[in-house]
């Protein structure tokens, strides 16, 4: 029969969500999804010294902005709870103490210093079959002993027995297979009794099967313990029932030179974290995508393409369509970089195809922070506003660079443009240009246009001068979209206004 699909996101609370992994957290959704599957959220917190507060609400946080839907988790609740290792320990514990009566696993007491000492001696030391003998361990100790440390409340670990000389066979679906030798295994820990906790692969693995966890999805990073995580399946006798592993392609530097890191972000101009984050112990700041106006649209496209494609160029994909498409196939083994200029790119395209409501709504709080009254305003006029700006715009706040002057007379003209346009004759030709404006019956952008070409050239006034100055005083520099579509929407008597302005306050050039 057919398994069910059961994916998990399985993040650390260590810091804030990296975008590679909400990358891995897209690629099980959209796997889940496809599927008709679960996606289940757990967090893996069993590292106490690395826990960070407010880490676990960031996940959700931008989980929930990207809306990459959860359906099991610590806050939506499910039946193979709980979803938060640290709230497990009862069954790790049996977990463990069932590979130790099966003499899969061993009890170590090597305190720290003693490890230290090893590896000082030992260029390459490693704690497994050539040496383990050597240490102090339930293998090589006199079992009396063993139990007088255990009695005494000796601090230990749990080791994992790693036979050696076995191929240890690892099926990627990405991947393909790839063989290891045991020996070049440690004798991982798994638990530790000083905070009785297990250590991410016991809790790893234990979860995953008792989830039922059908595949696993996760960066490259994780490759190397694959082979561990395949011989602790074997160890507790789930081996037919081990999930299909996927480990996905690393995000690179834009450059291509090296693996992403959390460091790159903001030093190379772009985030890579999907929210700010402010780091509870240094204060530092780093910038999100969501502070930073990306739409969470434009994020998800970008970031799906990141180490798969649909086998065509399509590259404008909302959710629905990459779960349809989404394939494991089309999932590259070679990094991807992280090409941030083409996320700028989705964000455009994004905003383009926005309706017209939706953006408008999206504009009223940039023009708030401007200090627009944007109650003033039909939602029409803003609208309209936007539309003529959006095509230069990346994000909404580009909106408000480009159109400014929709909500605002120019209070300073560009310098160089005066320079250019703004001659000696200028203002007695925009005085004229006024009466022009008054005469006409119908100010719309078709009816003024061809009034106004046809004075200047029946004046025999240069039009690039004359049409220059106009816009130079309606805009307050020489650009923007077409003239009379501007000059349209403020409507005359503030077009007019503001000729008045700049007749009255650009000085001439020489
Ligand atoms: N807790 C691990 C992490 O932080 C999970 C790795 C896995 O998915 O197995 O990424």
């Amino acid at each position: 029969m057919e398994r069910k699909v059961r994916v998990r996101f399985a993040p650390s609370p260590t810091g804030p969500l990296h975008i590679g992994g909400v990358r891995t957290a897209l690629y099980n959704y959209l796997f889940a999804r496809q599927h008709g599957g679960d996606m289940i959220l757990r967090i893996e917190d069993t590292d106490s010294n690395r826990f960070v507060p407010g880490a676990e609400d960031y996940i959700n946080e931008a989980l929930a902005w990207l809306g990459i839907g959860i359906d099991e988790g610590v806050r939506e609740g499910g039946a193979y709870g709980p979803y938060k290792q640290s709230e497990r320990r009862d069954i790790y514990r049996a977990h463990v103490k069932q590979l130790l009566d099966a003499g899969k696993a061993y009890i170590a007491f090597d305190t720290p210093a003693e490890l230290e000492k090893a590896r000082a001696e030992h260029s390459n030391f490693q704690y497994d079959a050539t040496t383990r003998m050597q240490m102090r361990n339930s293998l090589s100790l006199p079992a009396e002993e063993v139990e007088r440390l255990m009695s005494e409340g000796t601090p230990y670990v749990v080791r994992f027995l790693i036979e050696p000389g076995r191929d240890v066979e690892v099926n990627d679906l990405i991947r393909g297979k790839v063989t290891i030798n045991s020996s070049i295994l440690d004798d991982k820990v798994l638990y530790k009794s000083a905070d009785d906790l297990p250590t991410y692969h016991l809790a790893n693995i234990v979860d995953d099967h008792l989830m039922e966890v059908s595949h696993v999805i996760r960066g490259e990073e994780w490759l190397p313990s694959a082979p561990l995580h395949v011989l602790l399946y074997e160890a507790f006798g789930w081996g037919d029932t081990r999930p299909d592993f996927v480990h996905l392609p690393l995000l690179l530097k834009p450059d291509g030179k090296g693996k992403l890191s959390k460091r790159d972000g903001d030093r190379l101009g772009f985030p890579v974290f999907p929210l700010e984050w402010h780091d509870p112990k240094s204060g530092e700041v780093s910038s999100g995508y969501r502070e930073k106006g990306y739409l969470p649209e434009a994020v998800i496209n970008f970031l799906a393409l990141l180490g798969w494609n649909p086998g065509d160029d399509t590259e404008i994909m909302d959710m629905k369509q990459l779960i349809e498409k989404f394939s494991l196939d089309h999932c590259s083994k070679s990094g991807a970089r992280f090409a941030f200029e083409k996320g700028k790119w989705f964000n455009h395209e994004y905003l383009m195809a926005m309706p017209a409501e939706k953006l408008t709504e999206l504009f009223k709080p940039v023009l708030k922070s401007n200090g627009i009254d944007f109650s003033a305003y039909s939602d029409e006029y803003i609208s309209r506003a936007i539309d003529m700006v959006k095509s230069r715009a990346n994000f909404v706040n580009d909106l408000w660079e480009q159109g400014a002057f929709f909500f605002k007379m120019p209070t300073v003209y560009a310098e160089k443009d005066i320079k250019k346009r703004w001659k000696e004759g200028t203002p007695q030709i925009m005085e004229e240009l006024i009466g022009v404006l008054e005469s006409l019956s119908d100010f719309s952008s078709a009816a003024a246009e061809p009034v106004v070409l046809g004075w200047i050239a029946d004046k025999g006034y240069h039009l690039g001068n004359v049409m220059n100055a106009f816009r130079l005083a309606v805009v307050g520099e020489c650009k923007g979209p077409h003239m009379f579509d501007i000059t349209e929407l403020i409507g005359r008597e503030e077009t007019i206004k503001r000729l008045r302005k700049a007749i009255a306050e650009i000085t001439p050039a020489e």
